[in-house]
């Protein structure tokens, strides 16, 4: 029976919350307080909950829970990055890493374990799909990361979020809104929704169900400037189009001309790191308000493709760059540590893993 159901409270955004307080003829004034607690004083013990009724605290206590996956291991990288392998109730295990620049620390959230895309160069590709995360597993990277960056007072913060771990984040839409609707509220994280940004490989339909329901920022894995390319290295392309993606991500951004959408491009030697291919970028990225991050290949165990030389990244930037795009290529950040982009890989316990695919490396 449904009144026996119990909730993770970090499932619930503060709509979910509310709703669940009013079935229960609770005053709105109660989800603000449990959430200040939960998100902003990190305090999940209800018992120090003190300004919570007694009876409400009971219910709660019953009812209402606060699952947090365990830490089966935390690295630092040389230049300061840092991993966690988080542990799942089920023994999934996903990977989280958060990026120190300055003032700025970017935490990169998974929201799939695995990834059903199977981009050709991506290592997380290689261990296939076991499931979608909840929008309570994905809330809590963020939570525990933060907390864990509080605890050693480094001064560290998480001012930035991107969905860039492993999964594809639109095939998990409502857990990854639900998240993402904490991440950039008040009551919980705060985050500006110009700093929690969403990054897809292109699946067009849900790129339009994100733009009526969120405003956060969009990120699109584009790789290639032709479809014959762009299926080899994204086989999803098949389906969704090169021009598809690009005009469904023009729509995002919709008539805002304080917003662009992210394009990132993977730079793999002799693939796809010609000036040619830069031209035609641009040529396909006309008329869209449009960033393109160049992410030169971090390299993958087992995998063939290699990273081009720094004169060739920067040849093909430059020609972006002449064509009036803003180009930026990111910096290879803890790479000793594989936490580098693409290099994520989780641990797959279901049964329904695609055992060919599996790679446990932990
Ligand atoms: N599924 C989402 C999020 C993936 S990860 C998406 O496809 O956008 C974020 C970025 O890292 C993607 O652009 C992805 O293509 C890129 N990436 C994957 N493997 C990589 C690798 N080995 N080196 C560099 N970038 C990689």
């Amino acid at each position: 029976m449904d009144h026996q159901a119990t909730f993770n409270l970090l499932d619930l955004d503060r709509e979910a919350l509310l709703e669940l307080l009013a079935a229960r003829g609770d005053k709105p004034f109660r989800a603000t307080q449990l959430m200040k607690w939960v998100y902003h004083r990190q305090v999940i013990d209800y018992a120090a909950m003190t300004d919570l009724s007694k009876e409400f605290r009971a219910w709660l206590s019953e009812r209402v829970c606060v699952d947090l996956p365990s830490v089966a291991s935390d690295q630092r990288s040389r230049d300061g990055t840092r991993k966690w392998l988080y542990e799942l109730a089920d023994g999934n295990c996903v990977e989280t890493v958060f990026i120190p620049d300055g003032e700025r620390g970017t935490l990169c959230v998974s929201s799939q374990v695995g990834c059903p895309i199977d981009c050709s160069f991506c290592a997380t590709a290689r261990q296939g799909f076991s499931r979608n995360l909840t929008a309570g597993e994905i809330v809590a990277q963020l939570w525990l990361a933060r907390a864990a960056l509080d605890a050693e007072s480094t001064g560290q913060q998480v001012t930035n979020v991107v969905l860039m771990g492993m999964g594809e984040p639109l095939l998990n839409f409502q857990a990854v809104v639900q998240a993402t609707n904490l991440m950039t509220d008040d009551l919980a994280f705060g985050l500006s929704k110009r700093r929690v940004t969403l990054s897809t490989s292109g699946i067009v339909p849900a790129m339009d169900r994100l733009a009526a329901v969120s405003d956060i920022s969009l990120a699109v894995s584009i790789h290639a400037p032709t479809d014959s390319l762009r299926s080899e290295l994204v086989p999803i392309n098949r389906k969704y189009p090169l021009r598809e993606v690009v005009a469904a991500a023009k729509r995002y951004i919709g008539a805002d001309r304080y917003r662009v959408v992210t394009f990132e491009y993977v730079l793999l030697a002799g693939v796809n790191d010609l000036p040619e291919q830069a031209r035609e970028l641009a040529r396909v990225l006309r008329g869209v308000p449009a960033k393109v991050n160049l992410i030169p290949y971090n390299p993958v165990d087992g995998i063939h493709y290699r990273r081009p030389d720094d004169a060739t990244v920067d040849a093909f930037r430059a020609v972006l760059q002449a064509h009036g795009l803003v180009t930026i290529t990111r910096k290879t950040r803890g790479e000793d540590i594989d936490a580098a982009c693409g290099q994520l890989v989780g641990k797959v316990q279901s049964k329904r893993r695609r055992d060919r695919h599996v790679e446990i490396r932990k």
